[in-house]
C-alpha cells in the first residue's frame, strides 16, 4: 500500500481513496501520487468494490505537477516518459468498468484537474474560493496528463482551447454550466454523499469517448462548423503572444491534432507537445523566475533573518492624492487602521473616495458585499492632523516628489510619532539616503516605492538608505506581504533599479524616432519583443514632462556631486515635443494623439523627424530595447543596488512588464549566455553608441563562466 492514498472500503462497497502526499503541504503529481492512484486502481478490481470515490486528506484536491520534478528534464525522453506513464495509470482507472467518482474539496488546477477528468464523475464544493483550471501555459508548460485530450472531448474545441491556452482559473459555478462537473455540494458530508448517491446510479459508469457512438461536443478538429474558428484562432494567439509563447502554439496544435485522430493517438500526441515544452528554454525561463525565485522571495530569501515578524496595525499615510488613495486601499483591504493625512480635509477626503469608487464597481460587479465595502472604508480615517498618526507603527510619505515638501511632512509626522514607528517615502526618484536627512532617526527610514494603479501593480521595490536599520528592513518587507504584494530590495541609487531599467527600454525606442526609424515600426517592437506597451506610447502615459523634469534634477544633482551626466540621446526628442506642447497623455497630445477613441500616432512626428528609405530589420529594433534593459540590469548588480538575481527577474516582470518569456532583466543574460551577450552587445555599442558597452560584471563572466542566477 502506498503511503500517498490510503485506501478505504466502505459497507456499501465503495472504496474512498484519499490522496494525502506525506511530507509536502499539497498533493503534486508525480510518481508517489501516481502510484498511489495505481494501487488504488488496483484494489478497484476486487470483485467486493462496487467504485470508487477519489478525494484529498488535504485543503486542496490536486495542486497540479511537481515543478521540482519537471525543472530538472532537460532532454525529452524522459518527460514524454513520465507523462505517458500517468496516462496509463489514469486510463486503466477509467477503463476498469467500475463507477469512479472525483470528490473536489478544494482547488483541483493543472495535473489535479486531469486526474478529476479521468474520473466519470466530478463532484465539487460550491465554495467560491475553489479554483479548477489548467494553468500550465503561465509558466510556459502544456497539461501533459491528458488535458488536451479529454476535455476537448468532455466540453468541446473551443472552450478546452479557453481553458488551456488562457490558463484562467474557472470558478465552480462556471464549470458546473459547462458541464465540467457533473455537481456541487454544500459541505465535505454532502460532496461525499452525492459522490456515493452517483457511484449507486451508475454502476456501469463508461467515459464518452469510450462510448462506440462517441462524438466531440460542438465536433471535431474535421467539423465545417469550427472552420472559421480554425481560422482567426492562432492569428488571435499570435497577436497576444508576438510568437515568444511556444505552449500557446503547441496547446492549440494538441487540441487540434488530438481532434483528428482516435483518444490513444491524441495522448501520444499530446506527450510529445509537453516534452517539448517542458524542455525549452522559455519555460526554464518562466519556471525559474515565476516559480522557484518568486517563492524564495515570499519565504523571505531577501528580508533580513533574525528579525521577529511584524505586523502593521495602523498606517499613516501622508498625501492622499492617486497614490495615497491607492496605498490606502489596499492596506484597508488588508485589514490595517488607515490615517489619511493631505493638507485640506476636502484633499483626504478626496484619497477615501478613491476607495470607494473601486469598492462601488466591486459590489456592482458581485465581487463585494455592501457589508464588507461599508468594514474597509470604516478603516480609512480622513484628516489633516498630525496628532492623528501618534499611534501609527508606519507612515508612508506620499505628498509631492519635491524635496522641501517631503522633509517638511518628515519633520512633523516625526514630532508625532512613537519611538518604534518606521517612516517610509513613496518617491519615485529622490534617493533615500537624502531624503532620510530631514529625519531625527534616519535608522527607521526606508523607500516604499509602489507602482501606479496601486491597487493593481503586484510590486513593491524596497529601498534601503544608507542609514536604514535591519531592523526597518524587516518591517518593510512584512508590511508589503501583508497587503499581498510581492517585496523586493534594492539600495539606494537614483531611480532605484526598476524606474532606471525601465527608463532604458521607453529612451531607446525615442531614441530610434531621431535616427529615422518609422514610429509604427518601433512601437511594433517593443510588443514584438514581447514588452505589455510599445515604448512611445508609455512615455505619453508616464508623461514626457515628468520625464524632462526628472533629467533635468539628475543633472543638476550630479553638477551638485561633480560627477557627470551624460545625457540619453533620446532626451532631445522629448525636449523638442515638451517645446512644442505635446506632453503626454494628460494633455492629449504627446507622441499620439489621445481622443475618446484612443490613441493614434501624431502625423507630425514623421515630419518632425524623417522617416528613413531603408529601415533597419525589426530583429535590430527588438535587440537594442532588450539588451539596454539587460545591461543596465547588470550595471545595477555590479554597483550593488541589486542584492539578488531573484530581486532583479521578479522586479523587472512585476514592475515594468519585462517580457516575461525571457524570465526577467538578468536571466535575459543567463538564458543567452555571458559570452553571446558581450558579443552582440559589443556589435549594437559599434553602432548605436557606447551606451551598449556591456556591464563589466558580464565580460568578467564571459571570461570566467558563471552567471547572475545561483
Ligand atoms: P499627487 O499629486 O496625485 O498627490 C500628492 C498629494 O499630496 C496631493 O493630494 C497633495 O495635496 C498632497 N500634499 C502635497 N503637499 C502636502 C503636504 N505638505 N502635506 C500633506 N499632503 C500634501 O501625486 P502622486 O502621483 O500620488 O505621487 C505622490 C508621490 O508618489 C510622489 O513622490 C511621486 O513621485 C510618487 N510616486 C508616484 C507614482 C505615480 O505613478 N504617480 C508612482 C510611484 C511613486
Amino acid at each position: 500500500m502506498s503511503d500517498a492514498v490510503s485506501l478505504e472500503v466502505g459497507s456499501d462497497g465503495i472504496l474512498v481513496a484519499t490522496m494525502n502526499l506525506p511530507g509536502r503541504p499539497m498533493n503534486v503529481v508525480g510518481d508517489e501520487l501516481m502510484a498511489g492512484i495505481a494501487a488504488a486502481v488496483d484494489r478497484l478490481s476486487d470483485p467486493a468494490v462496487k467504485g470508487m470515490i477519489l478525494a484529498s486528506g488535504k485543503a486542496d484536491f490536486c495542486a497540479g505537477g511537481d515543478i521540482d520534478r519537471m525543472a530538472k528534464w532537460t532532454q525529452p525522453e524522459e518527460p514524454f516518459e513520465a507523462s505517458m506513464a500517468m496516462k496509463k495509470v489514469l486510463r486503466r482507472l477509467e477503463l476498469q468498468g467500475k463507477p469512479v467518482v472525483a470528490a473536489i474539496g478544494g482547488h483541483a488546477l493543472g495535473g489535479g484537474l486531469e486526474i478529476a477528468l479521468a474520473c466519470h464523475a466530478r463532484i465539487a464544493l460550491a465554495d467560491p474560493r475553489l479554483k479548477l483550471g489548467q494553468p500550465e501555459v503561465k509558466i510556459g508548460l502544456l497539461p501533459g496528463g491528458g488535458g488536451t485530450v479529454r476535455l476537448p472531448r468532455l466540453v468541446g474545441i473551443q472552450a478546452a482551447l479557453q481553458i488551456c491556452g488562457e490558463g484562467n482559473d474557472i470558478a465552480v459555478t462556471k464549470a458546473r454550466e459547462m458541464g465540467l462537473l457533473a455537481d456541487t455540494a454544500a459541505d465535505r458530508d454532502e460532496l461525499m454523499a452525492k459522490a456515493r448517491a452517483w457511484i449507486a446510479a451508475n454502476p456501469k459508469a463508461r467515459q464518452p469517448w469510450d462510448q462506440p457512438k462517441f462524438k466531440f461536443p460542438g465536433g471535431d478538429s474535421r467539423s465545417p462548423a469550427l472552420v472559421p474558428m480554425w481560422a482567426i484562432a492562432p492569428s488571435i494567439a499570435s497577436a497576444r503572444s508576438q510568437g515568444n509563447y511556444p505552449a500557446l502554439q503547441h496547446i492549440m496544435s494538441s487540441i487540434f491534432e488530438g481532434g483528428l485522430v482516435d483518444f490513444e493517438t491524441a495522448q501520444v500526441v499530446e506527450s510529445r507537445y509537453f516534452a517539448a515544452c517542458v524542455t525549452s528554454q522559455v519555460s526554464k525561463n518562466m519556471i525559474g523566475t515565476l516559480w522557484f525565485q518568486l517563492n524564495a522571495i515570499k519565504k523571505g530569501a531577501s528580508r533580513p533573518q533574525g528579525v521577529p515578524a511584524s505586523k502593521v496595525r495602523r498606517l499613516g499615510i501622508l498625501g492622499a492624492g492617486m497614490m495615497g488613495g491607492g496605498i490606502a486601499y489596499v492596506s484597508a483591504k488588508a485589514g490595517i487602521e488607515v490615517v489619511l493625512l493631505d493638507t485640506t480635509q476636502e484633499a483626504a477626503d478626496k484619497g477615501k473616495a478613491y476607495s470607494q469608487g473601486l469598492l462601488d464597481k466591486a459590489v456592482k460587479k458581485g465581487r463585494s458585499t455592501p457589508d464588507k465595502r461599508d468594514a474597509l472604508l470604516a478603516r480609512i480615517r480622513p484628516t489633516t492632523q498630525y496628532e492623528d498618526l501618534a499611534a501609527c507603527d508606519l507612515v508612508i510619505e506620499a505628498v509631492f516628489e519635491d524635496r522641501a515638501v517631503k522633509a517638511d511632512v518628515t519633520r512633523k509626522a516625526e514630532a508625532v510619532l512613537g519611538a518604534g514607528a518606521v517612516f517610509a517615502s513613496n518617491t519615485s526618484t529622490l534617493p533615500i539616503t537624502g531624503l532620510a536627512r530631514a529625519s531625527a532617526r534616519p535608522g527607521s527610514f526606508i523607500g516604499l516605492h509602489f507602482f501606479s494603479p496601486v491597487d493593481k501593480m503586484p510590486l513593491v521595490e524596497i529601498i534601503v538608505g544608507q542609514a536604514t536599520s535591519d531592523e526597518t528592513l524587516a518591517r518593510g518587507f512584512d508590511y508589503v506581504l501583508q497587503i499581498g504584494k510581492t517585496p523586493i530590495v534594492v539600495n539606494d541609487s537614483r531611480g532605484f533599479y526598476t524606474s532606471r531599467v525601465f527608463s532604458t527600454y521607453v529612451m531607446e525606442g525615442i531614441a530610434m524616432l531621431k535616427e529615422g526609424v518609422h514610429p509604427r515600426s518601433i512601437e511594433a517592437a517593443g510588443l514584438q519583443a514581447g514588452m505589455p506597451m510599445p515604448p512611445l506610447a508609455l512615455q505619453d502615459e508616464v508623461s514626457l514632462s515628468l520625464a524632462l523634469h526628472v533629467a533635468e534634477q539628475t543633472r543638476k544633482d550630479l553638477a551638485a556631486e561633480g560627477r557627470p551626466y551624460t545625457e540619453h540621446p533620446g532626451m532631445s526628442v522629448i525636449r523638442q515635443l515638451c517645446e512644442i506642447g505635446r506632453v503626454g497623455k494628460k494633455a492629449g497630445r504627446g507622441f499620439y494623439d489621445h481622443g475618446d477613441e484612443g490613441r493614434q500616432l501624431w502625423p507630425g512626428l514623421t515630419t518632425l523627424y524623417p522617416v528613413d528609405a531603408q529601415q533597419p530589420a525589426q530583429r535590430e529594433l527588438i535587440d537594442r530595447m532588450m539588451f539596454a534593459q539587460a545591461n543596465e540590469a547588470a550595471r545595477c548588480h555590479e554597483e550593488g543596488v541589486l542584492r539578488s538575481a531573484a530581486d532583479a527577474n521578479v522586479g523587472s516582470i512585476f514592475g515594468w512588464g519585462f517580457a516575461p518569456f525571457h524570465g526577467g532583466a538578468l536571466q535575459f543574460i543567463d538564458a543567452m549566455g555571458a559570452a553571446a551577450f558581450v558579443a552582440r552587445a559589443r556589435e549594437l555599442a559599434a553602432a548605436y553608441g557606447p551606451r551598449f558597452e556591456p556591464a563589466a560584471v558580464v565580460v568578467q563572466m564571459a571570461a570566467q563562466g558563471g552567471r547572475f542566477a545561483a
